[in-house]
């Protein structure tokens, strides 16, 4: 039987990117009026490419996007000769541009039926802050790689959310977008998973998730399905 839900948070509930484009390039901008010669040697671009380079430099940093985001802009303000560079304040510009998500508008209605069923929580390898986005009241917790040290498709947010939810991990469904993090790291742990495919993308290969959707309101139809099937092996064996 189906005991929790767990959910993806960013591309599976809403569409990051454009909003983390956004984010870089008011951060740009409050760069150019504060630390100009930054933005004048680096493109928004450029800067999201020397987190890649410090989280290359920095294995103890790469599942944290905050951390990394943070490196890198102290970088940039090195490179670009500032010897005092406002971190903190930089990097609230862009979290606060970043969290302006719009989650796609099944989202809440769906998640509002489900958690009157199951408890839902969300797994994030990225920074989201769902008190700022305005859904927190639709988990019953959020886990997410910096808080528990390593990111998806590794064991540990999967077993965390198992410790947290009481539960074994075959009696949880994760659901989520991206085929090696959510698909193969929820599998490997033992759940149940659900793939997002929203764009039509081709599976990547290797092994399939155990259900794929379009959209979250079709994960209702999923779940009805499995607990229909699960019920009929119990009256078979019993
Ligand atoms: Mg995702």
């Amino acid at each position: 039987m189906i005991k929790a839900l767990t959910f993806d948070l960013d591309d599976t509930l809403w569409d990051v990117w454009p909003v983390v484009e956004r984010a870089e390039a008011l951060l740009h901008d409050w760069l150019a009026v504060r630390y100009p010669r930054i933005p004048e040697r680096f493109t928004p671009l450029e800067l999201r490419e020397l987190a890649s380079e410090v989280s290359a430099a920095r294995p103890d940093l790469a599942h944290d996007r905050t951390g990394l985001r943070k490196a890198a802009l102290m970088l940039a303000a090195h490179r670009a000769d500032y010897q005092e560079f406002d971190v903190e304040g930089a990097f609230a510009v862009f979290f606060i541009a970043r969290n302006a998500v719009e989650p796609f508008a099944e989202v809440r209605p769906t998640l509002e039926r489900l958690g009157q069923r199951y408890p839902l929580a969300s797994l994030s390898n990225g920074n989201a802050d769902l008190r700022l986005i305005g859904l927190d009241d639709l988990f019953v917790f959020s886990l997410n790689a910096i808080d528990v040290g390593a990111a998806k498709p590794e064991l540990p947010m999967f077993a965390e959310a198992c410790r947290r939810l009481n539960v074994r991990p075959e009696q949880i469904v994760h659901v989520g977008d991206d085929p090696e993090h959510d698909v193969f790291g929820a599998a490997r742990a033992g759940f149940r998973t659900v793939w997002v495919n929203r764009t039509g993308r081709d599976w990547p290969g290797g092994p399939q998730a155990d259900a794929e959707i379009v959209a979250l309101d079709e994960l209702e139809g999923v779940l009805a399905e499995w607990e229909g099937a699960s019920r009929n092996r119990d009256r078979i064996t019993t």
